[in-house]
């Protein structure tokens, strides 16, 4: 199939996680479960890469990830703040809620996909009585289900607004290196220094064949958590093969890299369509995705001309995700249809 924008898990992997993949298989045999070498040595990367001594995990994917982190963070009788365009209240088909035994989610709006400390305090504070699930956590994706970034300002107020309110802070990161390219800043800053608690390390959308990395950066968290994934369904006996292509991605800053480009994408594409007549963007473009308005006819020309793209924001927006891999020649013919189309 040709080069698409529906989702940035489209492509396939890149060239250095494919290669860390071939390599682990030719070392022979190796335990079983995660307590291979593979295993522990991007566990050792991860620590690096965040300059501190957190728990790695690895599962098959980011809802498993998600649920499983705040199934940790949460009792049953307890919910999780998140905005209302979150994957988790979105996209997760009621996971989160069934892997903590019933914890409900309080969804807030915000400008930009983005929570603010005031929309996180009115709903902290707008009910304590026995009847209402008691907040426990804050869930913010950056970056953002619409491709925007919490700057390093806006994540610290939000772990300070946790921090007065006791609530854990749990980041989807399944486009972690799209902000950090964005931002130009450390993991660090951007998680833990501003009050992240444990993090979705997003790797597939990045060019992971499979899988994303589950960090713990507060430890109690991660108590027992090994048996959270096992009933889940989610340790991996060949974990090697999960956790391997990372070593790919983490090295030579492939990662990095392969975000940024995604990002740059993104920009080409918003640099080419955002003065046209018929167009109006919705959010402005930080990360690897760009979200327009058009017209009912313009959306089904470009499905009748084969492009495809999601049209699920709001009543008319469509999603434009750029992968690691697109290339500028496939914006560039996506860009000359909108140009003969609204223009
Ligand atoms: C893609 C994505 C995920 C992960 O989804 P899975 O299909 O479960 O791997 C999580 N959060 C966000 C914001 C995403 O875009």
């Amino acid at each position: 199939m040709s080069q698409q924008f529906a989702s940035d898990n489209a492509a396939g992997m890149c060239p250095e996680a494919l290669a860390a993949f071939v390599k682990a298989n030719e070392t022979g045999h190796e335990d079983a479960y995660g307590v291979d070498s593979w295993t522990d040595k991007v566990c050792d990367r991860i620590r690096e890469v965040f300059e501190t001594d957190c728990e790695v995990f690895f599962v098959f994917n980011g809802t498993a990830a998600n649920s499983l982190i705040l199934a940790a963070m949460c009792q049953s009788y307890h919910a999780v703040i998140c905005h209302e365009k979150a994957h988790i209240d979105n996209d997760e088909c009621g996971a989160p809620g069934f892997f903590s035994g019933g914890s409900t989610l309080l969804a807030a709006q915000g400008e930009n996909g983005k929570l603010t400390p005031d929309a996180i305090v009115e709903l902290v504070t707008k009910r304590d009585d026995i009847h209402y699930p008691k907040a426990k956590a804050i869930s913010l994706t950056q970056s953002t289900e619409v491709g925007t970034v919490y700057s390093i300002e806006e994540l610290v107020a939000i772990g300070d607004v946790a921090k007065k309110h006791g609530l854990h802070v749990h980041m989807d990161g399944a486009r972690f290196a799209n902000a950090l390219v964005t931002l130009g800043v450390t993991p660090a800053q951007m998680t833990w220094k501003a009050g992240v608690d444990a993090l979705v390390l997003g790797g597939t959308k990045n060019g992971l064949p499979v899988g994303e990395a589950i960090v713990f950066f507060d430890k109690d968290l991660a108590h027992d958590f090994a048996y959270r994934l096992k009933q889940s369904g989610q340790l991996a006996s060949k974990m090697r093969f999960i956790s391997a292509p990372w070593l790919g991605l983490l090295e030579n800053d492939v990662w990095l890299n392969n975000a940024r480009h995604a990002n740059e994408m993104a920009q080409r594409l918003y640099n080419r369509v955002k003065d046209l007549k018929d167009i109006r963007v919705m959010f402005e473009p930080q990360a690897n995705g760009v979200f327009l308005d058009l017209d009912k006819p313009v959306r089904e020309e470009l499905w009748a001309r084969g492009w495809k793209f999601y049209s699920f924001i709001g009543a008319r927006g469509c999603r434009f995700m750029c992968s690691w891999d697109l290339q500028p020649q496939t914006v560039d013919r996506l860009c000359d249809d909108l140009e003969e189309l609204c223009s």
